[in-house]
């Protein structure tokens, strides 16, 4: 299985290879050259605990590293999380079931991939016996993610930028109280999108990409992507028979990695109706699905950090399958993109819907599924539940837990929503490295603390 470029101008790479460049050299995004078909294996996997399942899936999209050690890493990934299930379904109703993707050690669904992104990166510092700098952006929940899934581990130095001030004060302090020397929380000026745009500019300059072994951990890793495509199998796996057909996935998003996920695993043979992309106010995804029409505004801060996004870094891989797998036509479109130009493409009978929820919205709806279901939805969650489909059964991805969110969550139930881990954290103190918004200063910074 080798992996190509979104836009056509790098080699093919392994799966290793891929996941340790992060970002293929061409500035686009790398994908399985031909999508496997599963469907052929979905009955089997189906007494498979998680782990197992995860080893299962990884080794197509990885025959390089062994079996068995993918056994061990995914059984040591998802160790970490407090729920025996790692993703477990619960029912709501009968049309309507949530995906509870937060029980990992930063409480969002970012766990899936990056704990066990922590052990590839492990993995190759072994191999290698070379030094590895890990850079990426956040808007909040990558890259505490990233953090735990790398932090204390030999050999890797961990950079995670994000705006100062735009997110959640639990979010930063899960980045900023590890007390591991070796991250580095570095908050700065302007928004998510400016923090992506420096991390895009430092990958572009290979001598410092090679001088300090820079590696892309954030949305756009290809091990991201495939780690969440485990979870939809599982949880379809896990409905009644009878309500497999017809589900359809709702899906909080922001960056599209994790919808696309889903959508990868149906064009691999996953037998789902569908998907419907659940935005916040920040509704490029939600008018690009609604009209055709992909135009970047301005971010506005919302109730749900995590999705306060306008250029959907992973919404290039489906653009590559859009455009029926034409890298040249992929690159033209991203460069018209860049300059700000507004893009049309012909409106495809797909198997996305789309929504989207302003916050006074996400406020009444947190109130309501409590009132409803006793469930306790968190902001980004609650964007999902809207515009249910009345002839099938949905699964609402659960993509953090309320704890993270109180102040949202409290207003709106009547209590606040608490979380253990959350708890000890609140009297650490926060280690933070301010920068300005500079790609010269972030790369001197960068090779200070690698020692390069
Ligand atoms: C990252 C995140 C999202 C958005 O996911 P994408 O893959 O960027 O679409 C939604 N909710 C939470 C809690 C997140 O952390």
């Amino acid at each position: 299985m080798f992996y190509i470029s979104t836009r056509g101008q790098t080699r093919p790479h392994t799966f290793t290879e891929a996941v340790e460049a992060g970002l293929a050299t061409d500035g686009g995004l790398f994908l399985p050259e031909k999508l496997p078909d599963l469907s052929g294996k979905l009955a089997a996997w189906a007494s498979l605990s998680y782990p197992e399942l995860a080893a299962e899936f990884f080794q197509i999209f990885a025959p390089e590293i062994p079996a068995e050690e993918w056994q061990t890493m995914t059984t040591e990934a998802y160790s970490r999380f407090d729920s025996p299930d790692v993703a477990p379904l619960r029912k709501l109703s009968d049309k309507l079931y949530v995906l509870e993707l937060w029980h990992g050690p930063t409480l969002a669904f970012k766990d899936f991939a990056l704990q066990l992104l922590g052990l590839l990166y492990k993995r190759q510092v072994k191999l290698k016996g070379k030094k590895l700098a890990v850079l990426g952006a956040t808007s909040g929940d990558t890259g505490s993610a990233a953090i735990h899934g790398c932090m204390g581990q030999d050999g890797i130095e961990i950079f995670i930028l994000y705006p100062n001030g735009r997110v959640a004060p639990l979010q930063e302090r899960q980045m900023a109280c590890t007390g591991a020397a070796n991250v580095h929380a570095i908050p700065m000026p302007g928004t998510f999108d400016d923090a992506q745009g420096l991390v895009k500019e430092c990958f572009g300059d290979p001598a410092f990409v090679s001088a300090v072994n820079l590696s892309a951990v954030n949305s756009i890793n290809i091990a991201r992507v495939l780690a969440q495509c485990v979870y939809y199998i599982w949880a379809w796996l896990k409905l009644p028979e009878e309500a497999r057909a017809t589900v359809e996935f709702v899906v909080p998003t922001g960056n599209f990695g994790n919808v696309m996920a889903g959508w990868m695993a149906q064009q691999m043979g996953l037998p789902c109706s569908g998907f419907r992309v659940a935005t916040n106010q920040n509704d490029i995804l939600y008018r690009f699905f609604e009209t055709g029409d992909y135009k970047q505004g301005e971010v506005a801060p919302s109730f749900a950090p995590s999705m306060d996004i306008q250029a959907a870094s992973n919404f290039e891989r489906y653009l590559y399958f859009m455009l029926g797998k034409d890298q040249n036509r992929v690159r033209e479109l991203m460069l018209r993109l860049k300059k700000g130009d507004r893009v049309t493409l012909p409106k495809v009978a797909s198997t996305f819907r789309a929504s989207r929820m302003d916050d006074a919205t996400i406020a009444q709806t947190i109130a309501q599924v409590w009132q409803d279901y006793q469930y306790v939805a968190d902001p980004h969650t609650a964007c999902a539940f809207t515009d249910m489909a009345a002839d099938r059964v949905s699964v609402v991805l659960s993509t953090a837990s309320p704890a993270k969110f109180p102040e949202v969550v409290q207003e709106a139930t009547g209590s606040e929503p608490l979380h253990p881990s959350l708890e000890l954290l609140k009297a650490l103190p926060l280690e933070t490295h301010p920068l300005p918004s500079n790609a010269e200063a972030l790369k001197a910074f960068i090779r200070e603390k690698v020692g390069a």
